[in-house]
């Protein structure tokens, strides 16, 4: 007995022994074949059990603001390729990863018309699923804020604002494009940008509708709306009673403050309802963090590294600086202050992700995280603020093994030192790649976020921010059919240009 258990005692000390000698050999031989940068890195995310963080991280009850980020795009693939390539397998995206509760929503749309109308489109657009959480409920693709029968749906920033409290807009995006615009628009094909976009239809001012995305964006009179879309605000109303003038001249008529710059910017302490803040800082969409990449047919054979983009704004618009400013200014030491409602968009994940850029949508995804790092600042300092993450759709790029024969793929070695392969497979060579239908990830922090716990769908989302931040839904001046819209809710409402295969935006 004795000597049985001095042998197995010495066992368990030679393998240990064996498995150091083995571990640091391992060690040894993979420093040498790599160099500096070879290191096992300890996989492990738990430090051990989780019950008391998570009870301690479970608020209910209100919040007094609401943070909304958005990566538009950023499915699981695309922060898993962003992290793998910026922080390595086993890194940590600073903020993104630090929310403390998460779960997944479902992101289909509805069919418009048809047989099928009403049922799912199993691949949702922008449009569809913004207006799935401003307003409550599913429509149908290039949708902003309508329903299937085109009647308008109050948003979660009309219905804020009508509740008395401070809201916001920010977009690295055209202001106009689909995410921002769901909180601040109805019309019933996304591409009605300005008075002189074609696809306005009956909802264009001189159609007697209530006018274009531009348009309807001054009538909402956020008081802090911040991104790109500059040139469709130097389009000419046609009808109204702005007719002649541009929507700038309108603006600033209507006691606008526009600043077009990080110094313009940087001058702005106050925004409110008597000058409400409209920054446009770019024509059209932010240019990128990265420089863009193309993925080929083979390409994942040729790794290549991310370069910075030298037509990248001053970091003063980076969109987390754009997202600072925004709480600087909705925030308020005011006692009876009513709180905010803030949305915040990473819009270009998704639109490198069409373009089978793999550098450009990372860049974007570590751009919004910096954005959700300074939301989380805020609210951990505030007490009061639910900040919550999540995408509209789930999208192409996918981590595959091996260079796919015939999709297209880009190799990029990463922070650990190795290679990772990306993989566009939904579209051939210069097309615009699909979003896809997979559920997505949400995640948040603060009172509210036990919602976004186990599957959800993301008109959910609409109910927990109007339950956490105690809203009035009745009082938006919205909500009921009809709602006095000359042109809308007709059958056909004249939408061309839907129908597009795919969002190509
Ligand atoms: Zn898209």
């Amino acid at each position: 007995m004795t000597s049985f258990l001095a042998k197995r005692g010495t066992r368990r000390a030679v393998a240990i022994a064996a498995a150091t000698a083995i571990a640091t050999g391992t060690l040894l031989a993979a420093g040498a074949a790599v160099g500096q940068s070879a290191f096992v890195a300890d996989s492990h995310r738990l430090s051990g059990d989780q019950a008391g963080a998570v009870r301690q991280a479970i608020k209910g009850g209100k919040a007094k603001n609401v943070i909304l980020l958005i990566g538009d795009g950023m499915g699981d693939s695309e922060i898993t390729v962003a992290r793998n390539y910026q922080y390595g397998a086993a890194g940590r995206i600073p903020g993104i990863d630090a929310l403390p509760l998460t779960g997944s929503y479902t992101t289909y749309s509805v069919y418009k018309d048809g047989v099928n109308k009403g049922k799912p489109d199993y691949v949702t657009d922008s449009a569809a699923s913004g207006t799935g959480w401003a307003t409550g409920t599913k429509s149908y693709d290039g949708a902003i804020s309508v329903d299937i029968d085109g009647n308008p749906l109050p948003t979660l920033l009309e219905i804020a604002k009508a509740n008395g409290l401070r809201t916001g807009d920010v977009s690295t995006a055209e202001i106009q494009d689909a995410t921002p615009a769901v909180q601040v628009a109805h019309v019933g094909d996304r591409g009605c940008y300005g008075p002189d976009s074609a696809a306005c239809g009956a909802d264009a001012l001189a159609s007697g509708g209530r006018g274009s995305i531009s348009e309807q964006l001054l009538d909402t009179r956020a008081d802090v709306v911040l991104g790109g879309g500059l040139a469709s605000f130097q389009q000419t109303a046609k009808a109204g009673a702005w007719k002649g003038s541009t929507l700038l001249q309108q603006a600033t008529a209507r006691g606008y403050r526009i600043v077009t710059d990080a110094a313009g910017l940087a001058g702005v302490a106050k925004a409110d309802q008597t000058t409400p803040l409209l920054g446009l800082f770019a024509p059209g969409n932010f240019p990128t963090r990265y420089a863009a990449t193309t993925a080929t047919v083979g390409g994942a054979n040729t790794p290549i590294t991310c370069t910075a983009n030298p037509g990248r704004l001053s970091t003063k618009l980076s969109l987390a600086s754009l997202t600072t400013k925004a709480i600087d200014l909705l925030r308020s030491s005011k006692k009876n202050d009513k709180g905010f409602f803030l949305q915040v968009e990473g819009a270009s994940i998704d639109k490198r992700d069409h373009s089978a850029d793999a550098c450009g949508q990372i860049g974007e995804t570590i751009d919004l995280d910096e954005a959700v790092q300074a939301a989380l600042a805020f609210a951990k300092k505030d007490g009061n603020t639910l900040v919550l993450v999540t995408a509209d759709h789930a999208h192409t790029s996918q981590i595959v093994d091996s260079t796919p024969p015939t999709a297209l793929s880009t190799g990029l070695v990463t922070a650990d030192g190795t290679v990772m392969k990306v993989s566009y497979g939904t579209s051939a060579a210069g097309g615009s790649q699909q979003h896809t239908g997979a559920q997505v990830r949400i995640a948040g922090y603060g009172p509210g976020a036990a919602n976004v716990v186990g599957l959800t769908d993301q008109t959910d989302t609409f109910g927990t921010i109007v339950r956490t931040l105690g809203l009035r839904t009745d009082a938006s001046g919205h909500g009921t059919p009809g709602h006095g819209t000359p042109g809308h809710g007709a059958p056909g409402h004249g939408t061309p240009g839907h129908g597009q295969g795919g969002d190509r935006r």
